[in-house]
């Protein structure tokens, strides 16, 4: 196929531009669309320009990345989405070009739980009247924590309808006294919770009790991107037929062929389409279907729930701070409890970033970015009341940014377990990726690149198959830089 098969076409008629496209792909290779210039886009892509397919990238935003985001206008990177390599080892999928691009890793957890992405001992607590919580209290009530969950399981195997994590941890509580929290104790099991509601981007009680466990963690821990997430992106998407500022509206199946149409109407055409927007795009319908995607597809996308997280990045020009990895405020709920990430401990750099998930990453998006700033600000000098003024900030808006309208997927409560497996299955030669597509790891940057690798690989058999073609196109599905045995360079200072 030529370059112009797809390149951008207008007004003209469907039934023609299918039929010019069949005419002038005799003997070229098969093309595909993909959908998304995030890291399962640009890895499908990849997969299949190595493969010798002809690939176009179709994105909307005037940036590659999505929810893997590196601001660098602090003079520094600064991770918005995506800070983490959840599971430091070989195992990992990413681990190959992290390893290959020299980049650092700060671990800061060698824990493989959803529980403890940093090491207890790292971290400092305050509560609200500025008082450090002593750090056995922590570690207490940090066991006290892994046993009310443990109890969980119990009621897990009782009842046969799901439940919320926290309605489980109710009949916990009321079963066994000796489990309660008061005072501080509380506010510091309060703190676990909203740690937890982190990894979920999700309250607890939307987290569903059947499968916040069932996910399976890589080993190795948990490592922070020292020099930021971009690198890889960019390493990944050199040379790649990339679009930017292309928004898909439709998408039309006929005769073999997709035709994606943009918002200005223009249209490209090729043998299959690889989808790999986010599940919250899907989710508002963005993009309409032509035919109507079948009902097993329909109602994955809307079962599979989608959370929210925020990060507000703050410069200061000195450290205040003390120098541990997370500073945490503690609270009578989860909701009013927070932390903050010190990049100063990892990077060098003065920079703390506030995290927020669930409905309060949701309220933070209703206030503007001053105010945003300012009320955690107000947070941070109730925890240390010497704190300056930033001299730069950060605010980020997955919830609301029509790009992503969510941060990543999650279980509600009460959803058959086929959700991830149906997501990802293809509808003729439209195929799905994108985080919410990996059965193993969703909600991940290595989830999300795998995904993308397996529709590839999937659309490449199938679109040889139809084109009558032995496997002329050897799939070198991944850089010969993934290779190179160089080891990860993991740094704790
Ligand atoms: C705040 C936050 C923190 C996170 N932390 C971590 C972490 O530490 N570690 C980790 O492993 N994961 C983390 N994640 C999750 C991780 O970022 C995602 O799972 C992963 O980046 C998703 O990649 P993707 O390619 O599936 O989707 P995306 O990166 O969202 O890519 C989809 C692309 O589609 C584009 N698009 C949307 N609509 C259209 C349209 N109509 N037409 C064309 N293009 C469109 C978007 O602009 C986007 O570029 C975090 C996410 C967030 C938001």
């Amino acid at each position: 196929m030529d370059r112009k098969t797809l390149s951008g076409r207008d007004n003209f008629a469907i039934s023609g531009i299918f039929l010019t496209h069949i005419e002038r792909q005799q003997s070229s290779p098969p093309s595909v669309i993909v959908i998304g210039g995030g890291i399962s886009g640009i890895a499908a892509a990849r997969a299949l320009t190595n493969a010798s397919f002809k690939v176009i990238l179709l994105e909307s935003r005037n940036r590659l990345g999505g929810r893997v985001h590196t601001d660098y206008s602090f003079g520094c990177p600064v991770d918005m989405g995506a800070s983490w390599l959840h599971g430091v080892c070989n195992e990992n999928s990413l681990a190959p070009f992290i390893r290959g691009l020299g980049l650092r890793l700060y671990r800061t957890s060698g824990d493989n739980s959803v529980l403890y992405d940093h090491d207890l001992e790292s971290y400092a607590l305050f509560d609200m009247n500025g008082c450090q919580v002593p750090q056995q209290l922590v570690i207490r009530v940090g066991e006290m924590f892994e046993r009310i969950l443990k109890e969980t399981v119990k009621v897990r195997d009782e009842h046969a309808e799901d439940m919320s994590l926290l309605q489980a941890i109710s009949i916990v509580l009321n079963r066994n006294p000796d489990l309660r929290q008061e005072g501080p104790a509380h506010e510091v099991l309060q703190w676990y919770i909203c740690r937890m509601e982190a990894w979920f981007a999700a309250d607890v009680d939307t987290i569903s009790l059947k499968s916040w466990d069932q996910e399976h963690v890589l080993s190795g821990g948990h490592g922070l991107m020292v020099q930021g997430y971009y690198p890889v992106i960019k390493t990944l998407a050199n040379d790649l037929d990339i679009k930017l500022n292309h928004r898909v509206k439709k998408i039309v199946q006929r005769c073999n062929k997709v035709m994606v149409t943009m918002e200005d109407g223009s249209n490209f055409v090729a043998d299959a389409a690889i989808i790999t927007v986010p599940l919250g795009v899907l989710k508002a319908n963005v993009i309409e279907f032509e035919p109507k995607l079948p009902e097993w597809k329909v109602s994955a996308i809307s079962d599979l729930g989608v959370g929210n997280e925020n990060k507000i990045a703050l410069r200061f020009s000195t450290v205040f701070w003390p120098n541990v990895e997370v500073l945490g405020m503690v609270a009578p709920t989860s909701y009013a409890c927070g932390y903050f990430l010190n990049l100063h401990k990892a990077t060098g750099h003065p920079v703390l970033v506030y995290m927020a998930a669930g409905r309060v990453a949701y309220d933070i998006e209703k206030l503007s970015d001053e105010e945003a700033v300012k009320f955690v600000m107000l947070l941070l000098q109730k925890m240390l009341p010497d704190a300056t003024e930033p001299v730069q900030y950060l605010v980020s808006r997955w919830g609301t940014d029509p790009d992503s309208l969510g941060s990543y997927s999650c279980d509600l409560v009460g959803k058959p377990a086929d959700l991830y497996e149906r997501f990802r299955a293809p509808v003729d030669n439209i195929y799905f990726a994108g985080e919410a597509a990996s059965v193993d790891h969703s909600g991940s940057v290595h989830g999300a690149y795998t995904a993308g690798i397996i529709a590839a690989e999937d659309c490449r058999r199938r679109l040889l198959l139809q084109h009558g073609m032995s496997d002329l196109f050897q799939a070198v599905l991944r850089e010969e830089m993934t290779e190179a045995m160089v080891p990860l360079q993991i740094s704790r200072m």
